[in-house]
């Protein structure tokens, strides 16, 4: 078995965050391959080496010293080492770069922070330290060069067995470095993951995983333990904070699971993201809730409208006239409901609504506004009859007003728009009943699903 195993900021932000990190890779042989990320944030208030090297670039630019700053971000790297016992001469190579920094590219300088963290954590896992201008290649335009990469990432894991690569940026063929977009630690993870052919990538975070709802929202939600590529987009487009996307379609394309784990606690289970997770009656019904405030509807009647011929798409070729993004599109027979962000729309409802009006001569326009979206995803849901209708009740029972309903078309989702005043409120109640006490709905002979952390 093949793993990657991804360090992020956080995990590899101090000489006691190292420590966790080698008895993680340690405890399991599979982990040969190793990425990480610059140091992060050690607390809240602290700074990341990301941050502060963009900082020196700035400083550069401008032409302010920032002799200081590099001193900062030498002390960070010198104290791991120190408190380590490392031999790497840390200082010395710093001190190397420090003096020609101004000579240097802005995205060599920022991408010094994941090499020398990947230099000490080589040293310290005992792996070969592989610098990833050497095997993550670029185009020219930016853009990853796939086939050249996975020649040379295959050659280096034949040539060294395991490793430890710096994530987040890489080198074209003429050695300029490039770097992925910030966060892009998770992306070099994933290419390499799909690159070896791995069989699991594993993200190694400060969270336990993904929860089934905002902490913000509801109080200590249930971490999801099994989760599909499709429910996680869907839940991220809604607003949870998910991986990014492409750090999800090298691994999504070939088929290679997800592991998010939690540096800090490795022994909670986590979240595992796959194409299908397997289906039983221990499967929770609903995933996870997401949503969003502050949108708007614009709801559009006529008479024998079904019968029109290129009436909806006309509607909607008003909204791309002023440029706005339509989110969803709730119909019925003789209406429809355009939903757009309210923050889109600042300037332009009105003249949308008359644009409307006057070319599409509906029986009635109505605009909702203050429109909460909540997305209610669960693969299971289309498995199991009448699922919306309990929501919808458990909502009613509570005496919130439902103003719009849509459903995603893989019926992995239910999209209920209510007021913005009643959103955390429903997010509750739909979380209380179906995902805290999904006892409840699961019916007759029906095991329910295993608790949260
Ligand atoms: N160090 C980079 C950043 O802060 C990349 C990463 O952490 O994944 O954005």
């Amino acid at each position: 078995m093949i793993k990657v195993a991804k360090f992020g900021g956080s995990s590899v932000a101090s000489a006691e965050q190292f420590r966790k990190v080698r008895s993680i890779v340690a405890s399991d042989p599979d982990r040969a391959f190793v990425v990480v990320s610059a140091a992060g944030k050690r607390f809240s208030a602290d700074n990341k080496l990301t941050d502060l090297l963009l900082l020196v670039n700035a400083h550069i630019e401008y032409h302010v010293d920032c002799s200081s700053l590099l001193k900062d971000i030498e002390e960070r790297f010198v104290q791991i080492a120190r408190e380590l016992g490392l031999k790497y001469p840390i200082a010395q190579k710093f001190e190397e770069f420090s003096s020609v920094v101004q000579s240097l590219s802005p995205e060599y300088v920022v991408s010094r922070g994941e090499w020398f963290t990947a230099q000490l954590m080589a040293e310290y896992l005992g792996k070969p330290f592989l610098d990833a201008a050497d095997v993550i290649v670029f185009h020219h335009d930016g853009t990853l060069d796939l086939e050249r990469t996975q020649m040379r990432l295959r050659e280096a894991v034949q040539r060294l067995g395991s490793f430890v690569l710096p994530g987040f940026y890489g080198a074209t063929v003429d050695g300029t470095i490039r770097l992925f977009q910030r966060g892009g630690g998770d992306i070099t993870g994933a290419i390499l993951a799909r690159c070896i052919d791995a069989n699991l990538y594993e993200n190694w975070t400060d969270v336990s995983g993904f929860l089934s709802a905002d902490p913000r929202v509801v109080k200590s939600p249930r971490t999801i333990h099994r989760i599909t590529f499709d429910e996680m987009r869907e839940l991220s487009y809604m607003g949870a904070s998910v991986l990014q996307e492409e750090a999800i379609f090298p691994v999504r394309e070939v088929g290679i699971p997800i592991q998010i784990k939690n540096t800090n606690q490795p022994e909670k289970r986590g979240t595992i993201i796959r194409e299908s997770a397997e289906e039983g009656a221990s499967e929770h019904l609903i995933t996870g809730i997401a949503g969003k405030k502050d949108f708007l509807a614009v709801h559009v009647q006529k008479a024998h409208m079904s019968t029109e011929v290129g009436f909806v798409r006309r509607a909607l070729s008003i909204f791309e006239r002023y440029y706005v993004s339509v989110e969803h599109i709730p119909t019925g027979v003789d209406s429809f409901g355009v939903v757009v962000s309210s923050a889109d729309v600042k300037d332009s409802i009105y003249s949308i609504v008359n644009d409307l009006r006057g070319e599409l001569k509906p029986d009635s326009i109505n605009v909702v506004d203050k429109l909460a979206l909540i997305s209610v995803v669960g693969r299971n849901m289309s498995r199991r009859a009448g699922t919306s209708g309990r929501v919808f009740g458990a909502l009613g029972e509570e005496g919130i007003n439902i103003r719009m309903i849509t459903q995603s078309s893989q019926e992995i989702s239910i999209i209920l728009g209510v007021n913005n005043e009643d959103f955390e409120r429903a997010i509750n109640v739909i979380y209380d009943r179906f995902v805290e006490n999904e006892m409840a709905i699961l019916g007759e002979g029906a095991t329910p699903g295993q608790g949260g952390e």
